[in-house]
């Protein structure tokens, strides 16, 4: 038997994996970076096939990780998470660097970055896995926590995006809620779900706070998409 809740118990990181060089370049967030050796050092990515920067990828042949602080805010993460860089500019205002092998490095709410040329890439079903080398790594702040995934699953209420490697279809979940007078409210960029029931304690909104009554500038916390782009679940 697969119980996918047993698949949240393991942890990853969040960040910004970016391709790409001086005139056009992409990046998506990523929960699967992670190192495979130390001597050399080298670095695992795993990006979808249909993600626009595995284009990028292929072609440089070198990637960089920014690796995200634990209070990254919302509006990061709906650019980089939960948009095509097929539909717009992704790095434009940016604080954008770019590294050894041109790579763009993004230093927006960044703690660290890696960058690595690739050495191999695997086909591994809908993903690419590309191994990197890393041929710079440097700490941009000291004085933060990276972010984790199990925060932004469990305080951020964060979900990953469909083409995660990660990604779990909630109908396989167990479903323990019941029936409620409280609405649920959708977000159409991301999948994040304000319940009135809960409220979103971690913006001040108190539990049982209707969605009607939320304030003009509340946003999504997961992705910063505005109230009118909610639908009713
Ligand atoms: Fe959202």
């Amino acid at each position: 038997m697969i119980n996918f809740e047993a698949l949240f118990k393991v942890s990853y990181g969040l960040y910004i994996v970016c391709s790409g060089d001086k005139n056009r370049g992409n990046g998506f967030i990523s929960n699967t970076v992670f190192q495979v050796t130390s001597s050399p050092a080298r670095f695992a990515s795993c990006c979808n096939k249909d993600n626009y920067t595995a284009e990028f990828i292929k072609e440089s042949g070198a990637f960089s990780v920014s690796v995200l602080h634990q209070d990254t805010p919302a509006d990061i993460f709906g650019r980089f998470g939960y948009k095509s860089g097929r539909d717009f500019d992704k790095l434009e205002g940016m604080h954008v660097q770019y590294g050894e092998t041109g790579v763009p490095i993004v230093l927006d709410e960044a703690i660290a970055f890696l960058e690595c040329k690739v050495v191999q890439t695997h086909d591994v079903g809908t993903h690419w896995l590309f191994i990197g080398e890393l041929v710079q790594s440097e700490v941009v702040d000291d004085t933060m926590e990276p972010i984790t995934y199990l925060h932004y699953r469990e305080v951020k209420k964060g979900l990953a995006p469909k083409n995660a490697p990660t990604y779990v279809d909630k109908s396989l979940l167990e479903k323990k809620e019941t029936s409620s007078k409280f609405r649920k409210f959708k977000c159409t960029a991301c999948g994040y779900v304000y319940d009135e029931q809960e409220g979103d304690p971690s913006n001040g909104i108190d539990p049982g706070t209707l969605f009607s009554d939320l304030p003009d500038d509340w946003v999504c916390p997961v992705c910063g998409t505005e109230k009118e782009d909610f639908i009713e679940l």
